[in-house]
């Protein structure tokens, strides 16, 4: 354990420069150089002394030093094998940490939960993600259903809107739709791009999942749900009835009409105004049709 934590500019740059480090841009390596905003992040994860961690790509171990203070074991799955004697090197003396070389797309979550962590411990995903990836480990990571608290990640400040955004919002969409689905969703703190080196070309937020124990609303077939969802917003200026009689080729207007008002929803509306709700109702009653 080092008196000076990594998350600092001139530590960072020590460390970059004693390993000959290049950045690799197409693995989104961007590193934090405040302790504070890691701070900030592990108490809105809530992260209790008993509690464990998985964190996903930790670079030279930012994060993960202060996840390994504040936790009682820390996963971390980091894909650059480059990293790899570094991290062994930053993150000497916390015996609570277990770095794994894996592409977290590719790997068994749960077996690792089951391995790593006791029965029953508490699990809490954190993580600064590569930005290149955010929605595919996203929608992993949710999709799993791993037996997770929560899940809170630093991503791109206008994908994290549109993530936790409400009906008759511009950021509102299917990403909304299938986020919240599976989670309560909250932009809890941004993030200026200055505590990142490199500096990325965008702000960033700190996203908060909440993952639900069942999903709000009931639906026939969750895969037919997510293809309306997707179908209805397919071009966003365009009325339900218009992007529905597109994607549904099967039904004719009249059909895809006579279901729309059997659930009372106005073929003239905009997908943009629907609730995940409303979105289920009319996906259950479009089910029986098609
Ligand atoms: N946690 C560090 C920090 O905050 O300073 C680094 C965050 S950096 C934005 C993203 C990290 O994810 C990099 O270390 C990168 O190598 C790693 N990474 C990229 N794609 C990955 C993948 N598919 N699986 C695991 N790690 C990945």
């Amino acid at each position: 354990m080092k008196d000076k934590a990594i998350a600092t500019p001139t530590r960072t740059k020590d460390i970059l420069s004693q390993y000959g480090f290049a950045f690799k841009k197409s693995l989104g390596q961007n590193f934090i150089i405040d302790v504070n905003i890691l701070e900030n992040t592990i108490k809105h994860a809530g992260i209790g002394q008993d509690a464990g961690a998985i964190e996903i790509g930790p670079g030279i171990g930012a994060l993960t030093e202060q996840l390994g203070r504040f936790a009682d074991k820390v996963v971390a799955f980091e894909i650059d094998q480059r990293l790899i004697p570094i991290l062994s090197e930053t993150l000497e003396g916390y015996d609570n940490i277990t770095i794994v070389n894996e592409d977290i797309l590719a790997s068994d979550i749960h077996d690792v939960i089951q391995s790593q962590f006791d029965p029953g411990q508490r699990v809490h995903i954190v993580a600064n993600l590569p930005y290149y990836i955010t929605t595919p480990i996203l929608m992993k990571l949710l999709m799993d259903r791993l037996p997770v608290q929560n899940i809170t990640v630093m991503i791109q400040k206008e994908v994290a809107e549109r993530m936790a955004a409400q009906p008759n919002t511009k950021s509102y969409g299917s990403l909304s739709i299938a986020v919240q689905y599976y989670t309560e969703a909250r932009v809890v703190m941004n993030v200026p791009k200055t505590v990142f080196m490199p500096q990325p070309n965008v702000d960033s937020s700190v996203l908060q999942l909440t993952l639900r124990e069942a999903p709000p609303v009931n639906v026939k077939d969750e895969p037919f749900f997510f293809e309306v969802v997707k179908a209805t917003f397919g071009q966003r200026r365009k009325t339900l009835m218009n992007n529905l009689s597109r994607h549904f080729t099967g039904q004719t207007k009249a059909e895809l009409k006579d279901v729309m008002m059997a659930v009372d929803i106005d073929p003239g509306r905009r997908g943009e105004s629907l609730s995940m709700e409303e979105f289920a109702v009319l996906a259950n009653q479009l089910y029986d049709v098609t």
